[in-house]
């Protein structure tokens, strides 16, 4: 049966409430593309309802699904999380899936059809204007890629080749996470942020070609923060938000025969399942031990993934027939974040 909107939206709404450390996942098939078309795949995810896809005969059941949805829609889900960083929160979005699935159009879209980070930096200036009476407001933002286990600073003026220089993460006694030397840039309105963040793209496209690898190879991550100061009782919140764009989740290509590149593919491997065994453990409670120093990626997202912290995870898929193996895997990586694990039923 088709879960009507509105029933949907009360539930995200419901989740919001109370979401402490629990992580929500929507995924988004994206259309056919022509090439696939044209070569005779069919797609192989069907809608059920609003929150359930499936796939081979398996049904995986998520807080929404979108196929593709609008970036407008898709957004109307996400906004509540622009107002809870306001609030002094920290705020993951990231996008999993493979390559060509279609998370940096879900994450920053194209000219005219922006996605989640274009978006979100709009609404921060927005819900920060609103609230200009009783807080002052201060916005920052950072640019970082994960290439290989080496952080590269995206905003940062040195010669990429160069910025491998390692970029150490600390942790503070007070559990704030931060990357030691790392650029990070005030901006006033949201077109200042949008400039940094077209800066960190372009400087990206120049990092890869220096490490002669493609931007598919490393994690991107957009980092904001919002301090906001209670004009009347000088009370100071900090809230962040950290988007993440990750690398390709492919397995390891016959075609990829170079060292180079079986390198990447492995490590991309190791941060993607250090990932999985820390989202694995935050929905089991978070009773034991999180994972987080496993890796880097993690040990970035340590303050910004469980405990109080507001997670959105993106499971972006291919429904191309020729794409199964890769989108099943995608759609079982996805269920792991869900709390409720029985509810892919076999027909
Ligand atoms: P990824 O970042 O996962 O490698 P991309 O975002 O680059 O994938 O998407 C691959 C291609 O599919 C791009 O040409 C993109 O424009 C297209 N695409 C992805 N998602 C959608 C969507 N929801 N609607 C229309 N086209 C899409
Ligand atoms: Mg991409």
């Amino acid at each position: 049966d088709l879960v009507p909107i509105d029933q949907r939206r009360k539930k995200l709404h419901n989740m919001v409430e109370d979401l402490k450390g629990s992580i929500r996942v929507f995924c988004r098939v994206r259309p056919l593309s022509k090439k696939e078309t044209g070569q005779g795949d069919s797609s192989i995810c069907e809608a059920v309802d609003q929150m359930t896809v499936k796939v081979k005969e398996e049904q995986f059941l998520f807080d929404a699904v979108f196929t593709p949805g609008t970036q407008d829609e898709v957004f109307e889900d996400c906004r509540d999380l622009v107002q809870s960083a306001a609030d002094g929160y920290n705020v993951t979005m990231f996008a999993y899936g493979q390559t060509g699935a279609g998370k940096t159009f879900t994450m920053y879209g194209t000219k005219g059809n922006e996605g989640t980070a274009p978006r979100t930096i709009q609404e921060i200036f927005r819900v920060t204007a609103q609230g200009s009476d009783r807080f002052s407001y201060t916005v920052s933002g950072s640019m970082l890629e994960l290439y290989c286990n080496n952080i590269v600073d995206l905003l940062s003026k040195a010669n990429p080749s160069q910025s491998k220089a390692k970029l150490n993460i600390r942790q503070e006694k007070n559990g704030n996470v931060s990357v030691e030397g790392l650029v990070e840039e005030e901006c006033s309105t949201a077109d200042e942020l949008m400039a940094l963040l077209e800066r960190g793209n372009e400087q990206r496209t120049v990092a890869a070609t220096a490490m002669n690898s493609e931007s598919s190879r490393s994690h991107l991550v957009l980092i904001i923060k919002i301090i906001s100061v209670n004009k009347e009782t000088k009370e100071v919140l900090k809230g962040k938000m950290l988007m993440c764009d990750l690398a390709g989740s492919e397995r390891l290509k016959k075609s990829e025969v170079t060292e180079h590149q079986q390198t990447e593919a492995i490590a991309i491997n190791k941060s993607l399942t250090a990932l999985g065994d820390v989202i694995e453990a935050l929905t089991k409670g978070g009773k034991g031990v999180v994972p987080y120093r496993n890796h880097k990626l993690t040990m970035l997202m340590q303050d910004s993934l469980g405990g109080t912290a507001k997670t959105l995870m993106f499971v972006n898929c291919s429904p191309a027939s020729s794409n199964l193996d890769e989108t099943f895997m995608s759609l079982k990586y996805a269920q792991r974040a869900k709390k409720i694990t029985n509810t892919a039923t076999k027909k």
